[in-house]
């Protein structure tokens, strides 16, 4: 299970994947970030298909198109604002990692690529945030797995770090 985790460090919008994880906002009408990056190298379609999809809650997850992207689809989900911690941060970090999972396999996909979700402009914890991801993935694979590859697109190098770090192990 092990060897199909793969963290890489750069821009996810690269990646020839079946689906790509966004850390979009609540509105899906784009912003910054990651968020931004997608947008701009899909193109105003997937802006299009996104005004169709009426917003996103928090740690829910949409699908759409990837238009111009070499990824096929997009999955948005949407992390929490960290907020000190008590306000079902992390439970609603970890809803973000589940439900973009379950989209990608109703959707058939056998590769998918996440962004560290929540660590950018919403100021989750990124030591706290990379643990999420890992131990949630892990135990998703461990019940149920016909993905071929799950890639962690790390962008920024404190965030690759860590990434490198807790997956040595
Ligand atoms: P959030 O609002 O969920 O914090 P951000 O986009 O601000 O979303 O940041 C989430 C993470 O995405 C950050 O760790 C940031 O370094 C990373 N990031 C920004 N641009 C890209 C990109 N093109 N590819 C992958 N990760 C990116």
């Amino acid at each position: 299970m092990h060897n199909m985790i793969e963290i890489i460090q750069g821009d996810i919008t690269k990646l020839e994947v079946d689906a790509i994880v966004n850390a979009a906002n609540n509105s899906l009408l784009g912003g910054g970030g990651v968020d931004g990056a997608i947008h701009r190298v899909a193109g105003i379609e997937l802006l299009e298909e996104c005004k169709l999809l009426y917003g996103c809650n928090t740690g829910e997850a949409k699908i759409t198109n990837g238009y111009n992207l070499a990824a096929k689809h997009v999955i948005h989900t949407v992390g929490p604002i960290w907020k000190g911690g008590l306000d079902n941060e992390q439970i609603l970090l970890e809803n973000c990692y589940i439900n973009s999972m379950r989209l990608a396999f109703e959707n058939n996909c056998k590769s998918i690529a996440f962004p560290a979700i929540s660590t950018g402009v919403y100021r989750f914890p990124k030591e706290q945030a990379a643990d999420i991801a890992k131990h949630t993935i892990q135990n998703i694979l461990k019940e149920k797995n016909s993905l071929e590859k799950v890639i962690f697109a790390i962008f920024d190098l404190e965030n690759y770090d860590i990434y490198s770090h807790l997956f040595k192990g």
